[in-house]
């Protein structure tokens, strides 16, 4: 017999007054125990449905029994890997790391069972002794890449409170410890087997931040950069890893529980293809700041920094989505290791993770009128409980065509049309990714006037499919689709620099749907006529649409205008803003009373860019 695994939810349909029950997702019937009965009302819903979170809320977690744990709850655990060669140095990344890792350790989620530790490398591995007590740390060089010695890990990987004063006189002095350091070379690998040695125990999360391509040891990388097969059917070639070290390592760090999220700098070609494989399947994220500037650059790198240390983290994870009988999930998009067929294996889930799927329906003919989708987020969360967070949603389902069309959401459609041609650039090449985004659009545009692409009786004449309107809730697809093709994800020819290429490929495979919209189609601030309102918080009671403000204060922004070349006058100013970066165009004849209260100068020839 099946046994259901389903989690009680809002959805399920309740029968015989209340003794039992039908599963909406596996479609068993279970008894309720008799501690849980309740009779039901007229609805059929049961009497106490309003205080009970489980069957009426959509979103509900529970405390994990003893089963769900293979071990005792890790705490939460820090590891910072830090490149300090030449190149780290110069740039002034070293000290802007520095800088951003102490700021985030104040402000940490998480009990007094927060554990962190410490590498540097250069073309050897430096670890340091952080126990507490000690006036300062110490320093332990080993330069046999090949046969590594790792000392103790207690003393290396140590208690945060226990320790606070001698990590920050460790991260205020680092700067300076390497200041003089002449050493280009760069031995990630062994620099990552050490700090995993160190923390495999534990598991957490490992911050990586990578100033050159690696050369020595194991993880070296090659040379690949070749623009003269950018936009070529061979381009796919430099946007897969180039050496399989780094995902042999990052499943490795997985099943330790360890996720890396990496921050690179690169002034040269770095190869984030192949680095980029540990964040990808360890649930981590890749960050890029090419060609870094301590000024302009560092502020944006420690803001991100700091929220990825700070914001919400759930360790040790796995997740599980499972649907309705007849339905399948045939597709994952994001960040992971996938264990068996359909667990998601998360060292670590935050705030900021977005996954994708697909649902397709098995049967020709679905019967449901009604899909539910449960997932199931197996975790230990900051404060050391194992819990598991439960969504469920229902959604219903139609066998009209029309319906579906003028429900569907152009923004979803896009976004996961993206997933998908990543996959499809990776597999296949960047132009074939290019010609199925077109071919879906066209294909949904088609069958939303009626056209079902089969012909024969029943369909709209060919006629009547072009005098049909597109439902408004597709109209923007057609101008997301071209978007989306221009992006420096899938744009073709030559002038794309293949790390450009990675990293925008990897935020848009862990993009939400609003994120995802502006980084497609960039919204565009009117600047030269704001009016009095834009940059105040909006008047308190007003109703106001979430695109039309910014932040907690529910700042006005300027107004937005369609994004497109015939907008930009000699006589406009505009912000375009596409959630990653923001760029300020400025026409060459604004007005001097323009260029005075938004610059303090009266033209653009005495306008410093630094300085804006
Ligand atoms: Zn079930």
């Amino acid at each position: 017999m099946l046994r259901c695994r389903t989690y009680i939810n809002p959805f399920v349909n309740w029968i015989e007054n209340g003794r039992r029950w039908r599963c909406n997702i596996c479609g068993v019937l279970n008894d309720v125990p008799s501690a849980y009965f309740c009779h039901l009302d007229e609805q059929g819903r049961r009497r106490d449905a309003d205080t009970r979170p489980e069957i009426s809320e959509a979103v509900v977690e529970y405390i994990a029994p003893a089963e769900y744990m293979v071990r005792p709850p890790q705490p939460p655990a820090y590891f910072f890997v830090i490149d300090v060669s030449l190149q780290a140095v110069q740039s002034g990344v070293l000290a802007r790391v520095a800088e951003g890792i102490k700021s985030g350790l104040v402000d940490l989620t998480g009990d007094d069972r927060t554990m962190v530790g410490f590498i540097t490398y250069d073309n050897s591995v430096h670890y340091y002794v952080l126990r507490g007590g000690s006036s300062g740390p110490q320093m332990l060089v080993v330069s046999d890449l090949a046969n590594l010695f790792v000392p103790a890990p207690e003393d290396l990987f140590v208690n945060l409170a226990d320790s606070r004063d001698v990590v920050h006189n460790f991260l205020d002095s680092l700067p300076d410890m390497f200041s003089k350091n002449q050493v280009r070379d760069s031995c990630l690998g062994p620099a990552l087997k050490a700090a995993f040695t160190v923390s495999k125990q534990v598991g957490g999360k490992m911050c990586v931040f990578q100033s050159a391509m690696p050369n020595l040891g194991d993880g070296t990388l090659q040379f690949r950069e070749n623009p003269r097969i950018m936009g070529t059917q061979e381009e796919y070639q430099i946007l897969r890893p180039g050496n399989m070290w780094y995902k042999d390592t990052a499943l490795e760090f997985s099943k330790a529980q360890i996720c890396v999220d990496m921050f690179l700098f690169p002034f040269h070609y770095i190869d984030a293809a192949s680095l980029g494989e540990l964040p990808r399947r360890t649930a981590g994220q890749l960050y890029s700041y090419p060609s870094f500037d301590a000024t302009t650059d560092g502020p944006k790198f420690v803001s991100e920094l700091r929220r990825t240390l700070t914001r919400e983290t759930a360790f040790e994870a796995v997740m599980r989505v499972r649907c309705t009988k007849g339905f399948k999930i045939n597709h994952f998009y994001g960040n992971f290791h996938i264990r068996g067929t359909d667990l998601l294996a998360l060292p670590n889930c935050t705030s900021d993770s977005v996954f994708g799927f697909e649902i397709q329906h098995d049967e020709h003919n679905v019967n449901n009128s009604v899909l539910t989708v449960q997932s199931a987020l197996l975790y230990t969360s900051s404060e050391g409980q194992r819990r598991i967070r439960v969504h469920t949603q229902a959604l219903a389902v139609s066998n009209s065509q029309q319906e579906i069309m003028e429900t569907a959401d152009a923004e979803t459609i896009t976004c996961l049309v993206s997933k998908r041609a990543l996959e499809i650039s990776l597999s296949n090449s960047i132009d074939t990714a290019r010609t199925k985004i077109q071919q879906t659009c066209i294909d949904i545009l088609r069958s939303a006037k009626g056209g079902g692409g089969y012909g024969g009786a029943g369909y709209p004449s060919q006629q009547q499919q072009e005098e049909k309107e597109i439902p408004a809730s597709l109209k923007l697809l057609p101008l997301y689709t071209l978007a989306l093709i221009k992006n420096v994800a899938f744009r073709g020819g030559n002038d794309v620099h293949p790390d450009e290429r990675v990293q925008a490929r990897m935020r848009m495979a862990c993009m939400y749907v609003p994120d995802c919209r502006y980084f497609v189609y960039p919204r565009m601030l009117s600047i030269h006529d704001m009016d009095g309102s834009a940059g105040r918080p909006a008047a308190e009671g007003v109703e106001v649409k979430p695109s039309t403000v910014a932040g907690k204060l529910k700042v006005v922004l300027p107004k937005a205008v369609n994004l497109s070349g015939e907008r930009l006058l000699a006589s406009c100013v505009f912000l375009v803003d596409s959630g990653v970066d923001m760029f300020l165009w400025v026409g060459s004849a604004a007005g001097e009373e323009v260029f005075n209260s938004l610059f303090g100068v009266n033209s653009i020839e005495g306008c410093s860019s630094a300085e804006v």
